[in-house]
């Protein structure tokens, strides 16, 4: 039997996973199931293959986007400050959509684009989900959450709380809030070696939006499929994402098949793939994860070096 891996080696994994889902993921991104076999009839399992279309090629193959940029953020602000600081946080999102900002969704553009946002983000974020007559659930927060089931993981009432507070900072539908909880809970229960006794969304937040519990008990012993992550008017919704991220823990058998269907379903693939990917990565850990898509990041170096210095944080 292969070893259960080792803390260090899980923290590793939530970061890289979160990068190679998110690299690989947007080889797929905003396609139906029918067309990433029509671009990939081989299936897509390196960044080299991915398709040079107007979209992707913004990015250079092998780059993660949006997802793990806004991820690095929160991870960024933890390693200088050790703690979550939401005002800090927020500024960081806000000069990071200034300085480029690629692939920022449109929600979080509305959200940091007002005034006032930096002092008073979470004012920010409820006026735009008003004016979206609280129908906006997308998934700008889940997305990049993951790291902060890993940050405080031994306690998990602060898992959830940060995880609320960094929603927060631009989402303020309760279905993003618990999204973020329920993967960033997940992961933390994944680092303690609690995962057994997950089965159920309310195993890890006792109180959920009833409407995500609902949604991750219709995948419950499903196949991906019926997830149908690339669904045209629901490609961007929370509820995927996070589903995919329960759907992975829950079924894949090693981190590269579970990623891989992942990525195959289409849909915000690179979202998609990064919260699966960040989960998996706990579970399986770093050294699990096919050394190609590691080396293969164009900016792996520096993910490396970020997370040794989390590695010694958290483990001191
Ligand atoms: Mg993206």
């Amino acid at each position: 039997m292969t070893p259960l891996p080792q803390l260090p080696d899980r923290i590793r994994g939530v970061i890289f996973g979160q990068a190679v889902g998110d690299a690989l993921g947007l080889g797929t991104e905003f396609m139906s199931v029918d067309e990433v076999w029509e671009h990939y009839p081989e299936g897509l399992s390196t960044y080299h293959q991915i398709i040079q279309d107007a979209h992707r090629s913004r990015w250079r193959q092998g780059d993660w986007t949006d997802d793990t940029d806004q991820f690095l953020c929160i991870l960024d602000s933890l390693l200088e400050h050790g703690d979550v600081r939401r005002l800090d946080i927020a500024s960081r999102f806000l000069d990071w959509s200034r300085t480029g900002g690629m692939g920022i969704g449109r929600s979080t553009l509305k959200v940091l684009s007002l005034p006032g946002y930096t002092t008073e983000p979470e004012k920010a974020a409820r006026y735009v989900w008003e004016r979206g007559r609280r129908d906006l659930a997308p998934n700008g927060a889940v997305m990049r959450t993951s790291i902060l089931g890993v940050w405080d993981y031994k306690d998990h009432q602060r898992v959830l709380e940060n995880a609320t507070t960094v929603c927060q900072l631009t989402h303020s539908d309760p279905r993003c809030i618990d999204s973020c909880r329920l993967i960033s809970g997940l992961i933390a229960c994944v680092l303690r070696g609690e995962q057994a006794k997950v089965h159920v969304p309310t195993d890890i937040v006792a109180e959920l939006d009833p409407r995500l519990i609902e949604h991750i008990m219709a995948l419950q012993g499903k196949k991906l499929e019926h997830h149908q992550l690339d669904e045209p008017d629901r490609i961007g919704y929370t509820l995927k994402a996070a589903g995919a991220g329960w759907w992975a823990h829950h079924h894949a058998p090693s981190f590269e098949v579970g990623l891989l269907s992942v990525v195959h379903a289409g849909g915000d693939a690179d979202t998609n793939g990064a919260v699966a990917g960040s989960v998996l990565g706990a579970r399986f850990g770093f050294s699990a994860i096919p050394t190609t898509w590691v080396d293969g990041l164009n900016r792996r170096d520096e993910l490396l070096e970020r997370a040794d210095r989390l590695v010694a944080l958290v483990t001191a």
